[in-house]
């Protein structure tokens, strides 16, 4: 079974195409970074825009790359949630033309079901039940992956994601959107111990709460600010990252000890991270636990995991309709 799926929930327009779940045939990201970047952050009305110049060709290099015809496709996959609204009736909006004018079956898939899924193409091994820590540009959560369609929530944040703490924190610190991957470079050149900044609700069951991190941030900024002294980045970056991975490895290990769960994931941008990476793999490894985590390009917004979780959704008989619309806040769960 050949999937073409479609990506565009927020700044980057991506199809791919993927067959029989894991087998990746091509993976094509046009990312708008550059665009964003000079404002800080998504600018909604931009992405949109972008998405509807790019998609039909990111779609046609698709197919190009993996030297099929839409004839040969069997599912049209395409994220409707959670996500930018005008940026996934984009994506919607393809992928319904699709499969109205070749006649094909349309699945809808949700974004962090994606991300997860991503688990999938690299991991060829990897089958459900596992705990799963999604930690992207706007979710952070705890999910027990029961099988490859359902999903328990059993920690989220109270208030910023995960990686919306690291691109918050590195504007404050001077440095360009995204900033997850560049305080996650100067975090190895700094001193994790140089200042200490707070780990909430550590011993407070399975929600998270990286706002108090943030502002701790902000304050040492501002004060070096108002003594006229230098900040020192890669320290920041340090006792930052150190914080906030802490956090989400010592919850996600009292969790898999709590179920019994032996098989652990990352999912979502924040799982490229090297430093929570490599703590994981060292309590895991204690804990005799197996840690899975995607490939780099896999763990930020791709077209080839939304691939890979339509075909499980297809197999379970999920069909979507031609009234299939963008939901922004879609809510991932038991169905
Ligand atoms: P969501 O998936 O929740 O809708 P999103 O799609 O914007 O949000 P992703 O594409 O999963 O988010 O990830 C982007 C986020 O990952 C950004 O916040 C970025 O800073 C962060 N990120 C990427 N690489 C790293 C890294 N190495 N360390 C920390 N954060 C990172
Ligand atoms: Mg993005
Ligand atoms: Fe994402």
């Amino acid at each position: 079974i050949k999937v073409l799926a479609i990506e565009t929930s927020c700044d980057e327009t991506a199809a791919a195409i993927v067959q029989n779940g894991r087998e990746v045939l091509s993976s094509i990201i046009s990312t708008q970074i550059n665009l964003h970047e000079k404002y800080g952050g998504v600018v909604p009305e931009i992405a949109s825009r972008m998405h509807v110049e790019k998609i039909n060709l990111v779609i046609k290099e698709a197919l190009e790359a993996a030297h099929v015809t839409l004839d040969e496709i069997d599912v049209i996959g395409v994220t409707y949630g959670p996500g930018l609204v005008g940026a996934l009736l984009v994506g919607v909006v393809a992928a319904k033309s699709i499969a109205f004018a070749k006649n094909k079956p349309l699945v809808g898939v949700h974004h962090i079901e994606g991300h997860i899924a991503a688990n999938y193409i690299s991991h060829p091994d990897l089958e459900p039940p596992f705990l799963c820590l999604v930690v992207s540009g706007g979710h952070t959560h705890l999910v027990n992956v029961e099988s490859y369609t359902q999903y328990e929530i059993i920690g989220r944040t109270r208030d910023d994601a995960a990686g919306e703490a690291y691109d918050k924190v590195a504007r404050a610190i001077g440095l360009s959107y995204p900033g997850g991957p560049k305080i996650d470079k100067l975090a190895k050149e700094g001193n994790k111990e140089a200042i200490k900044f707070p780990r909430a609700m550590m011993d407070e069951g399975y929600d998270f709460s990286f706002s108090g991190v943030k502002s701790a941030v902000l304050n040492h900024v501002n004060g070096a600010k108002m003594k006229g002294e230098e900040i020192n980045q890669a320290d920041i970056a340090a006792a930052f990252q150190s914080s906030v991975v802490d956090v989400l490895v010592g919850k996600t290990m009292a969790l898999a000890k709590e179920r019994h769960l032996t098989k652990v994931a990352l999912a979502g941008g924040v799982a490229s991270n090297q430093g929570l990476r490599e703590a994981m793999e060292a309590v895991c490894t204690q804990n005799h636990m197996k840690l899975y985590y995607p490939d780099q390009i896999l763990c930020t917004d791709n077209a080839a995991m939304i691939g890979c979780a339509a075909y499980y959704e297809y197999l379970k008989g999920s069909r979507a309709g031609m009234n299939l619309n963008a939901v922004p806040n879609l809510p991932l769960g038991k169905k």
